[in-house]
This record gives structure tokens, sequence and C-alpha cells, in this order.
């Protein structure tokens, strides 16, 4: 199996608000910045994940209009990115969005018009993700203010061209490529799985924004929609990843995207970067 990070643009700027439910003093060393208003590193994008006969997007960065966004560089490549891998929009056959925010789901559609960008995926998004930005609840919150339209537009075209699969719980869709449910940054958020050869890497989404979230997952990101429920989803995946010895990719992490996790020898889940892991598992 080969996952590839396909970016979407990147942004550099404070992310205290990531690191949220500890005290500065607490997570500047693990993050490594000595001002808690360091700007940091944020890259946008997906993952294409190839090698099951199938070829899978997680994820599908802002979108068309990327570029009207402040301060991003290398804004709007996903789709010049997935190409320079070899693949045709044509060949895309499934795309997973582990949530519908406006920076994971940008690129189902390629214009305003809601044309199609990948016109042969079936896109896997977990029911109760659907419900809720189909619902009035969303519009609620005022953090989602700007995205809950886009998502029901890109919604609609998705499900108008019959590409739309909803699921709850675990989904398989090949013997390398599993569904995870890990609710609680988004009502159904998910993430992926991919096993290979002994070997696995979980694509994590929004699941962690920053590495230093596997060893503390009660370090929240206040962009949580339920943080306790998005604790207990980051304690069990960073315990999967520690048991396996896998690696957990996410794309807001800083490049390269990945983090190898283990167990330290008094069993506490640890991590190590490693740039020599970013290309296959
Ligand atoms: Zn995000």
């Amino acid at each position: 199996m080969r996952i590839s990070h396909v970016s979407d643009g990147m942004v550099h700027g404070p992310r205290r608000y990531w690191f949220t439910g500890a005290e500065p003093e607490e997570w500047m060393p693990v993050v490594g910045v000595s001002d808690p208003d360091t700007p940091l590193t944020v890259t946008f994008g997906g993952f294409a994940v190839t090698g099951d006969g199938h070829v899978t997007l997680v994820d599908t960065g802002w979108g068309h209009r990327a570029a009207e966004r402040p301060g991003m560089t290398g804004a709007g490549e996903l789709p010049a990115q997935v190409a320079a891998l070899g693949i045709e929009p044509g060949d895309v056959d499934r795309i997973v969005q582990t949530h519908l925010h406006g920076d994971h789901c940008g690129w189902l559609v390629k214009d305003d018009d809601g044309t199609l960008t990948f016109p042969r995926a079936a896109v896997y998004i977990n029911e109760r993700e659907c419900a809720y930005w189909r619902s009035d609840e969303v519009d609620a919150i005022p953090f989602n203010r700007g995205m809950a339209d886009a998502a029901r537009s890109r919604l609609k075209a998705v499900a108008d061209a019959g590409l739309l699969r909803t699921f709850d719980g675990e989904l398989r869709l090949s013997d390398e490529v599993l569904i995870l449910p890990t609710h609680g940054h988004t009502p159904g958020h998910v993430s992926v799985a991919v096993e290979s050869e002994g070997e696995t890497a979980i694509l994590a989404g929004d699941l962690l924004h920053h590495p230093a979230h596997v060893e503390h997952p009660c370090w929240l990101p206040s962009v949580d929609h339920d943080p306790a429920q998005s604790v207990r989803s980051r304690e069990r995946i960073a315990a999967l990843a520690a048991d396996r010895k896998a690696v957990i990719l996410a794309p807001h992490f800083p490049i390269p995207t990945v983090v190898a996790v283990d167990r330290g020898p008094n069993g506490r889940v640890r991590t190590a970067v490693s740039s020599s892991v970013g290309g296959a598992v």
C-alpha cells in the first residue's frame, strides 16, 4: 500500500487554541516553542491511498476557493498534486471524508456550479456527519458559519450524482482499508486504517491537530464539537496505534504529516516523528 500526502496549502500562525486544557509551560516544550504565540506551520489537504486495486482519497482540502484565504501558500493545489502522482480525476473511485469541515471537503466539487472534481468516486461519509450538516443544529455554532452552506451544496452535488455512501460504525472498504468511527471533533468524524503486511497506518483527520496530541489527548483543540468524546476517541486511537507500532497521519500535522507511535518501557504511549515512513506502509 502507498499513502501520499496531497497538500492543498499551508498557513503560519499562532495555535495556542490547539492546546487548551494545558498551561503554556506544559505544552510549549513539547511543541518546541518558547512563546505561546509563536507561529506554527499548519498544512491542509488529504491523502491518496493506492495498492488495493482502488484509488482512495481521504479528505479533499479547502477546494477551488482556497486561494482567497489570507496567508495561504500553495493554496488549491490538491488536484495538481493528485495528478503529479499519475492519477487522473476519473481514476479516483473512492473518497472518504473524515468529516465535513470546510478545510476537508472542498475538492468534492471544482466550481461553484457543483461540478464533481473526481466524477467516478463514491464518497463515504458517516451518516451522523451527513445528518448533522443537513440539520439546523449546525447553523447555531458560530465556528460553522460559512461552512454549513458549502457542506450542504457539496453533499447535494455528490448525492445528485448517486455517489453518496453513508454508513454507521466501522466500514471495511477492502482487505487493506478500514473506516473507524472516531467521533467528537464533529458528530460523525471518522478515521481510516490502512493495513498491509503486518503494518498499520491510521489517517486520523482532525482527531489530532498536532503530533503532541498523541501523547497528550486531553490538550484540546478548541474546535472540537464534543471535547469529552473527542478525548475518548484520541485515547482509543493512540492506544491502538501504540499496540500496533503504527504511524498516524493527519492533514494538519507539519510536513511530513506523519508520526510513529509505540509504547515506552513503562507501557506509556510515545511518539517519534519520522520522515522515513512518509511514502509507504
Ligand atoms: Zn481541519
